[in-house]
Parts: C-alpha cells; structure tokens; sequence
C-alpha cells in the first residue's frame, strides 16, 4: 500500500505537511519528541496515494520517507531514490 513514515526526532512539528497533504492524511499528534515539538503523524494507508506532496514541502530532509505501491508487484518502494 502507499503510505509514509514520518521520523520523530526530525519533525519539527511545522504542519506543512498537514496543510498540503490533498488526503488529509497526516495529522499533529499529541507526542512530544526530545526538542520538544508535536510531530506530525501519519493516519491512514487507505487514503494515500504516494503523491509525494508532504516529501517536497518538509523543510527537513530526513523527516519524510514516501513509499509507493508498485501495481505489479504489490511492493512499495522509496519514490525519491
Ligand atoms: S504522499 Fe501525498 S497523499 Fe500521501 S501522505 Fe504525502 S501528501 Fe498525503
Ligand atoms: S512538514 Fe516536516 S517538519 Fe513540518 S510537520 Fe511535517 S514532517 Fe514535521
């Protein structure tokens, strides 16, 4: 399935990605990483579909990883690599 993780430690709780994700798929959560901010979290597989919107508008580069399914195979794989 599509889908992103998202890094704790890197996420500086920006909410660039909630703003521009067109699904709605990430959202703040409640958890508080060691610099202390509230770092985004992802929601839901079902809604995403590797767009790679969140990757491009986070301003830290290790905090986002996109991951899309490949139709054959039914594998994901890292669409920035
Ligand atoms: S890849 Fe696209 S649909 Fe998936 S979480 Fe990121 S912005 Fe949302
Ligand atoms: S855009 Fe990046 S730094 Fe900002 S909330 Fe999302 S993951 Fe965190």
């Amino acid at each position: 399935m599509n889908h992103i993780t998202i890094e704790p430690e890197e996420c500086k709780g920006c909410r660039l990605c909630v703003e521009f994700c067109p699904k709605k798929c990430i959202a703040i959560g409640s958890s508080i990483n060691k610099m202390g901010y509230q770092y985004a979290e992802f929601k839901s597989e079902k809604c995403c579909t590797a767009c790679g919107i969140c990757y491009y508008v986070c301003p830290e580069p290790g905090a986002i990883t996109v991951f899309a399914e490949k139709k054959a195979e039914k594998e994901a794989v890292k669409i920035d690599e």
